[in-house]
């Protein structure tokens, strides 16, 4: 690096306004977690490499191309995480948590993917989401798709995004899905792509989800799910979709729709936009039966999901985060009003009111500040209010200006 120091390519700078939309779209979700019963958990931003590269599967994208792995000064390997299902499950495992099922866990911060940067795709971004574990009822994933539904009508944006579902069904089903899918693609091997052919050995479902655009032409005639479903997967499938009618969450079944890690069965969901481009992926889960046994737990079920908050602010009506309140701009008119100004704004704001105490320029150039603000009020302090315990109240909206004295303004009603 040389010269002027720059942010790291893919990471971006929230400044207020961006926060504002950030910390609504995770408010909103904390309250909606609660309302659900999801308690809000938080793990470790870096965890032992093998946490994400033994469950995540070493064909996944993530695993192969995207994660951030360092050795620490003691010679441990670690990795910043890429998504949060991972340590949540270890914490599970770890914390010994088995013995309290159900769990239901929410979680949010930033996660780390060495990706090609672009407009809503970032190498460090913040996701939120929801993890359900120990039940096998199709209609905890009913509940989770609630609860993810309720999170983008309270943020505004439901009319926006379009749930996309699918059934990966059991392991049985995909069991024999994946031979027909092995024969399929062997016989067209010549035409899969370098990365398609790899997971022709390891994980042919992948291919289905390859952005190749040989992988995708063949993926049109690929056999299909559907056709192998048992019994078990075709009655889970269709309560989950019950479910969702019942709830009135319009949806579309995909059945392209395969979810990159390995660890999902069953039910499988995207809520999705026009609105953001190539990114159009807002939120994403599934139903993950298998993780906790893969890293060494107890057979637990699992189902959840994850959203991009980047995204979601993106999508988010400004006017729906920003509070409508009253502001109030304190204007000391000469110096022994500017020093009680401090007292003033303090008193004004232990009310819990906005203040906002202007400490340059002359009285004019302060009135000025006031209004570029969008002041409702001010509250104007010269030597003469000082010395006789008073202030001057001017209402923007009226014009009107009132001297009180400053045992009056403890309860003077600012309204808007
Ligand atoms: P994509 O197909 O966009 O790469 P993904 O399948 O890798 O998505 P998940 O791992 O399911 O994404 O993550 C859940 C959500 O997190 C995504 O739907 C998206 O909204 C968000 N997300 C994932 N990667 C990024 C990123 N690099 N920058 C911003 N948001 C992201
Ligand atoms: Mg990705």
């Amino acid at each position: 690096m040389s010269g002027k120091i720059q942010r790291v390519r893919g990471t971006r700078d929230l400044l207020p306004e961006d926060s504002l939309l950030f910390r609504f779209v995770e408010e909103s979700a904390y309250e909606k977690s609660l309302l659900y019963g999801f308690g809000e958990i938080e793990t470790p931003i870096f965890e032992f490499s093998d946490v994400f590269h033994r469950t995540l599967g070493e064909t996944s994208d993530v695993v192969n191309k995207e994660t951030y792995d360092f050795t620490d000064r003691g010679g441990e390997s670690l990795t910043l995480r890429p998504e949060g299902t991972a340590g949540v499950a270890r914490a599970f495992i770890s914390e010994g948590m088995s013995q309290n099922l159900p769990l239901k866990f929410y979680y949010s911060g930033p996660m780390f993917r060495y990706e090609r940067p672009q407009k809503g795709r970032y190498r460090q971004f913040y996701q939120l989401g929801a993890e359900c574990l120990g039940y096998d009822s199709p209609l905890a994933d009913v509940e989770c798709i609630s609860l993810a539904w309720d999170l983008l009508q309270k943020i505004g944006i439901s009319n926006d995004c379009t749930l996309e579902i699918n059934t990966l069904g059991d392991s049985e089903s995909r069991a024999a899905y994946r031979d027909a899918l092995v024969q399929y693609f062997t016989a067209h091997q010549d035409q899969l792509s370098a990365d398609s052919k790899m997971r022709l050995e390891k994980n042919p479902l992948r291919i289905l989800d390859s952005k190749d655009e040989g992988d995708k032409k063949l993926n049109i005639n690929a056999p299909k799910l559907e056709q192998y479903l048992n019994e078990t997967s075709q009655t889970f499938f269709k309560k989950v979709l019950a479910g969702i009618e019942r709830l009135g969450i319009p949806y579309k079944v995909n059945s392209h729709l395969v979810r990159g890690l390995d660890y999902y069965c069953h039910t499988v969901f995207e809520f999705t936009t026009a609105k953001l481009g190539a990114q159009g992926t807002v939120l994403a889960g599934g139903r993950y039966d298998g993780l906790i046994e893969t890293m060494g737990g107890p057979r637990t079920p699992g189902v959840g999901w994850a959203a991009g908050i980047d995204r979601l602010a993106d999508l988010t009506p400004r006017e729906l985060a920003v509070k409508s309140e009253v502001l109030i701009a304190v204007i000391g008119a000469d110096d022994l009003g500017e020093d009680e100004s401090v007292k003033v704004a303090h008193e004004v704001r232990s009310r819990g009111l906005k203040v906002e105490n202007i400490l340059s320029g002359k009285m004019g150039k302060k009135m000025q500040k006031a209004n570029k603000l969008g002041a409702h009020y001010a509250l104007i302090l010269g030597s003469s209010e000082v010395q006789g315990q008073q202030v001057t109240v001017k209402n923007f909206g009226s014009g009107e200006q009132t001297t009180i004295s400053r045992s009056e303004l403890a309860t003077f009603k600012f309204s808007i």
